[in-house]
């Protein structure tokens, strides 16, 4: 296997924090399809019914701005590649709002390490948007100051 198909399937197995979302729209009612091939990007979470796309994006690989859980070392190794997942997002997203989708963004540090967020806070902060939130938005964990 090349270090790309790993990356790939790292990327696109069922991570632990895209669970803790999913199951807490589940239990909120909402039924999703995941991963669609269909939408640009194959958002994480698609909610055809309220027309929005939920992703939970890997602070490291996606390159989260001034985030705490970025990457220290092997910057020159790893930079190119969270440059180019970066702008692959930025396009997919572009792509998604064209085709008159909203899209929610999950940051990882939403639901681990020291910046997270109460999880049935950020659950619900997510439904609500769900149900009618911005056509754009994004959650982050908080930041020390
Ligand atoms: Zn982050």
């Amino acid at each position: 296997m090349t270090r790309s198909e790993v990356m790939s399937r790292v990327r696109h197995k069922d991570t632990k924090p895209e669970m803790v979302i999913r199951r807490g729209l589940h239990a909120r009612g909402f039924r999703y399809r995941l991963h669609d091939k269909k939408l640009p990007g194959r958002p994480d979470i698609v909610l055809p019914r309220w027309r929005a796309a939920v992703e939970v994006r890997g602070c490291y690989w996606h390159g989260h701005e001034g985030c705490g859980r970025m990457p220290k070392t092997r910057q020159e190794f790893w930079g190119p590649k969270i440059a180019g997942n970066r702008k692959r997002d930025a396009r997919n997203e572009a792509a998604l709002r064209d085709a008159g989708w909203r899209l929610l963004i999950v940051w990882e540090c939403c639901l681990v390490g020291t910046g997270r967020w109460d999880r049935e806070e950020l659950l619900e902060r997510v439904a609500d948007w769900v149900r009618g939130g911005d056509g754009f938005a994004e959650l982050e964990g908080s930041r020390p100051a």
